[in-house]
C-alpha cells in the first residue's frame, strides 16, 4: 500500500563556523508502510538521529535539509513553515526520546503536559482533556493514574517518565511514532516493558514505528525491516529476517559478529573496531573503508552505490555488483 512515510534522497547538512560542512545525512531513502516497525541501526555519528530529526522538522541552524523529499501520508513536509510543522508534530507524527526528562517540562504536572497536547490539536474542554489524560496514563500502564496525573516529572522513575512520554506521544493518535533510543537510559527489565508497551500501542492504534537504536536485540525482536546507516548513508536495508540470515554488508556483519548471542539479553551493541569518520571529512571512496576487512583498491577510489541484491534487500558495497543479481 501507500507508505505512511516516504523519504527520498534526503540530505541534511550542517554549515559550521570554520566553513566545514558536516554531511550528517547524505542521500538517505526509505519508506515505512502502515503498521510497520522499521529500525534504523548504527553507531553514534551514523546519522540516524539526524534522519529522525529531519523527518520531524527539528533541524535548526546551522543545519539544513539541502535536498530530498519527506512525504507523510502523501504530504510533502520539506518546505513547510514552522507553524505548519507545529500543527503536524504531535498530531500526525510524534517522537519520544532517550531521556524523557529533557523532553518533559519540569514545571508542569504530567497531566498538564498531556492536556496541553490534547488541547493544542483537538477542540476539547479542560475537563474532558483531564479525563482523557488519566485514561492515557492508564493505557500506558501507570498505576494510580488519577494521582500520577498531578505529579511533576522529577517525582517519577525513569521508566514511568518514558511511559508519560508515550502517553503524550499517542494522545492524538498519530499514524507515525518515532522512537529515538527510547530505552537506552533504562535498566534491562524496564527496557523490555517499554518495548512491549510500544509494540502493544502500535497494534492497538494501527501506528507505524520508526525505531532508532544501536541495539540489535531490539531490532531482531521488534522490527519488520532494518536500515543500517553508516557515515550518513544507508549501507544495507532489508527485512529483519533477511538481514539476519543473509547479511551482506561488512559493517552489518561486524555489528552482528560483535554480539555474543542474539538470543541472550544483550542490551548494547558492541562496536566494530575503529570509529566512524567525521561527517566533515568523509573520504571519496567507501566511508567504511578504513575499518573494513575486505577493503579493495576500488573501495578507496569510489563510494559504492546502494544496489538491489535481492527482493527488497539493498546494499552499498563493492563486493556486490550486477553479477550477483
Ligand atoms: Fe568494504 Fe569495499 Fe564494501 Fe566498503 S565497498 S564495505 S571497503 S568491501
Ligand atoms: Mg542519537
Amino acid at each position: 500500500g501507500t507508505p505512511i512515510l516516504d523519504v527520498k534522497q534526503l540530505r541534511t547538512y550542517f554549515y559550521l563556523d570554520d566553513e566545514k560542512v558536516a554531511k550528517a545525512v547524505d542521500d538517505v531513502s526509505f519508506a515505512i508502510r502502515p503498521g510497520e516497525t522499521v529500525a534504523i541501526v548504527g553507531e553514534s555519528g551514523s546519522g540516524k538521529s539526524m534522519t529522525a530529526n529531519s523527518v520531524m522538522g527539528l533541524i535548526g541552524k546551522p543545519g539544513k535539509i539541502v535536498e530530498g523529499k519527506i512525504e507523510l501520508n502523501g504530504r510533502e513536509l520539506t518546505g513547510l513553515t514552522e507553524k505548519q510543522m507545529t500543527s503536524i508534530r504531535g498530531k500526525e507524527m510524534a517522537m519520544i526520546f532517550q531521556e524523557p526528562m529533557t523532553a518533559l517540562n519540569p514545571v508542569f504536572t504530567v497531566g498538564n503536559q498531556i492536556i496541553e497536547m490534547l488541547r493544542k490539536h483537538k477542540k476539547m474542554s479542560k475537563k474532558l482533556a483531564r479525563e482523557q489524560a488519566i485514561h492515557l496514563l492508564e493505557v500506558v500502564g501507570i498505576s494510580r493514574p488519577d494521582q500520577i496525573v498531578d505529579e511533576y516529572p522529577h517525582r517519577l522513575s525513569g521508566g514511568m517518565r518514558q511511559r508519560v512520554m508515550i502517553a503524550i506521544a499517542i494522545s492524538c493518535q498519530p499514524k507515525l511514532l518515532i522512537a529515538d533510543e527510547p530505552t537506552t537510559a533504562l535498566d534491562v527489565t524496564i527496557q523490555a516493558q517499554i518495548l512491549a508497551l510500544l509494540e502493544d500501542m502500535r497494534k492497538k492504534m494501527d501506528m507505524s514505528i520508526l525505531m532508532i537504536t544501536h541495539d540489535l536485540g531490539v531490532v531482531s525482536d521488534y522490527a519488520d525491516r532494518v536500515i543500517v546507516m553508516y557515515g550518513g548513508q544507508v549501507v544495507e536495508q532489508s527485512t529483519t529476517k533477511e538481514l539476519l540470515r543473509n547479511t551482506k554488508h561488512p559493517y552489518t556483519q561486524g555489528l552482528l559478529d560483535s554480539m555474543p548471542d542474539l538470543s541472550t539479553n544483550v542490551d548494547r551493541l558492541k562496536t566494530v573496531a575503529g570509529t566512524v569518520p567525521a561527517a566533515t571529512e568523509f573520504p571519496e571512496g567507501c566511508r567504511f573503508a578504513s575499518r573494513c576487512p575486505f577493503v579493495m583498491e576500488k573501495c578507496v577510489a569510489t563510494n559504492p552505490e546502494l544496489i538491489e541484491v535481492g527482493h527488497g534487500h539493498q546494499v552499498r558495497c563493492h563486493l556486490y555488483g550486477e553479477e550477483t543479481l
